[in-house]
């Protein structure tokens, strides 16, 4: 495998192969530590697209007829050369991404968990049957792929979320167009490239890196029969409509502003552990961070004099540093958006307790003066009305919110626009239980402040937060990329004479 990040440029990979493609324009690739341009990547055209689409649908007949344990095989086989190479991605996303190494790897290790779930594809896409719905006549349902389906994957989790896609995609018998984020494109062409060692057929899996122009043109293709889409919520708001439009079947995950609440009875010190992590690992840019807490009654005047202390000590380093805590920001406009927020929180009236503008990247490590870097931000005081507290930052900034009780949180995070994940921090088990069942968001934790799914439980978030109906991953993955299909069976000897004009009933 190429050492990646000794590449100039990231371009496509179809028909089995790196390709230049045809376009001509390219986007600048950083190293967000250092702000040095790291690489280019090449944007995908519309021929692109139609080369990755065309390479994608001839080798999908073969593919969905090669038996789901054969295909299970090469997913066995990717998994043990992804095991091998597991830190060599993490490297690759710390280097493009920023985020701290041991973090990479947590990544990592969350997309070899589905990729280990698709190895299980023949127990997944076994049907039903059931015997003698009528005399002499039996039913059972199959399920099988729908050709060509397409990724379009963010920049935060270059290699865990393309995975909630392609490797349930392709055990399912699908063949695959991955377009990635151009701010970390590496590490899709290294999954190219393991594909290729563990004998996926040419075509099976494709690349196209890109922006708009590709995305577009992967939208309105006729032969792409899925969408898998997890972005912001305007683009996935935009990718489910036009992808419904084309007639295609659309799962868009969105944005999200994540609560996490804290009751009088929880251990102040847990609580505080994990609002610092949620809220400030990945530098914030996770859609299941924690950007509010809510804190109940009195717990405000125990709990938030220790995270202002550990916010203020946050260790903001190199992510190769392995003492880092937080990396830098993915990209210099990113940096601007959140000191952009964290200017509006000031001039709404909430209550800055520690500004994450004042930090230096001097301070994060040899080279890194030029690097996209904050430190924690932390407001007090934020209420329902302010833009900090309504719109996503996606940056390290942390919001506390004060409430009276538990009927109170719970009104406020439903009436809140998003509903991917949210937390409750409490002993009690009665408040778990009724926070559990009356909360309108996708994913819930009780004492665990980032509650994303396991590999088989299936990942998705209500309201604007998912547009479509199918979660990823997990058994609704499985459904997503296939289509059911009934068969009815009767054999010469079951049929009666003559014809039958009314509805068949059981006899
Ligand atoms: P983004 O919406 O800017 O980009 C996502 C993808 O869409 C990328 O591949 C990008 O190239 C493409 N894209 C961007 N603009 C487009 C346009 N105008 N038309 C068509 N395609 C376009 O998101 P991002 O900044 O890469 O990622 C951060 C966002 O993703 C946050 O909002 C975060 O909450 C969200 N996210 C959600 C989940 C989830 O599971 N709900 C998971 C990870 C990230």
């Amino acid at each position: 495998m190429t050492p990646y990040t000794d590449s100039t440029e990231v371009a496509q990979y179809i028909q089995g192969a790196r390709t230049t493609g045809s376009s001509t324009r390219t986007q600048a690739v950083y190293n967000p530590a250092t702000g040095a341009v790291a690489r280019q990547v090449r944007l995908g055209n519309q021929a692109d697209v139609n080369a990755a689409v065309a390479s994608a649908a001839a080798a999908f007949p073969k593919w969905a007829d090669t038996p789901p344990i054969r295909r299970a095989r090469v997913m066995f086989k990717f998994l043990e050369l992804l095991n091998a190479k597991k830190d060599e991605f993490a490297r690759v996303i710390t280097a493009e991404h920023g985020k701290v190494f041991t973090d990479a790897q947590g990544e990592v290790a969350r997309g070899i968990d589905i990729v280990e779930f698709a190895c299980g594809i023949s127990q997944l896409l076994k049907g039903d049957f059931t015997d003698q719905v009528s005399t002499g006549i039996d039913n059972w349902t199959l399920r099988q792929p729908l050709g060509v389906v397409a990724g379009i994957t963010p920049f935060n989790f270059p290699v865990m979320v393309p995975m909630w896609m392609f490797p349930v995609a392709i055990a399912a018998g699908n063949t695959f167009v991955l377009k990635p984020s151009p701010l970390d494109p590496s590490a899709s062409l290294m999954i190219a490239d393991l594909f290729k060692e563990a004998g996926l057929p040419d075509g099976v899996f494709n690349v196209v890196q890109g922006d708009k122009e590709a995305v577009d043109a992967l939208l309105e293709h006729p032969d792409v029969k899925a969408i898998s889409f997890v972005g912001s919520t305007p683009i996935a708001n935009r990718i489910y409509e036009v992808g419904a439009h084309h007639g295609k079947r659309v799962q868009a995950l969105g944005g999200a502003k994540n609560h996490m609440v804290v009751m009088p009875d929880a251990d102040i010190d847990q609580a505080v552990d994990a609002l610092i992590g949620a809220g400030y690992g990945s530098a914030g840019e996770r859609c299941m961070a924690i950007s509010v807490a809510v804190l109940v009654g009195d717990v405000a005047e125990r709990l938030i004099p220790k995270l202002l202390e550990r916010t203020k000590t946050l260790k903001v380093l190199d992510g190769m540093n392995l003492a880092a805590e937080m990396g830098p920001i993915v990209t210099q406009a990113a940096h601007d958006r959140i000191t952009g927020y964290i200017a509006q929180g000031v001039s709404e009236g909430a209550t800055l307790l520690h500004d994450g503008r004042n930090f230096s990247g001097a301070a994060a490590g040899a080279g890194c003066d030029k690097g996209f870097w904050m430190g924690g931000t932390l407001f007090d005081n934020v209420t329902a009305d302010m833009k900090i507290y309504k719109e996503e930052i996606f940056g390290p900034v942390l919001s506390c919110v004060h409430v009276k009780d538990l009927a109170e949180a719970v009104d406020l995070i439903n009436a809140h626009e998003f509903g991917n994940g949210v937390s409750c921090f409490t002993r009690d088990g009665n408040v778990a239980r009724e926070f559990s069942r009356r909360i309108q968001v996708g994913m819930v934790g009780i004492n665990v402040p980032i509650p994303v799914p396991m590999a088989w439980h299936g990942f998705g978030g209500w309201k604007k937060s998912l547009f479509g109906d199918m979660h990823a991953y997990g058994e609704e993955g499985v459904r997503f990329y296939t289509k059911q299909k009934s068969i009815m069976q009767r054999w010469p000897e079951s049929i009666g004479k003559g014809a039958e004009f009314v509805m068949p009933t059981a006899k």
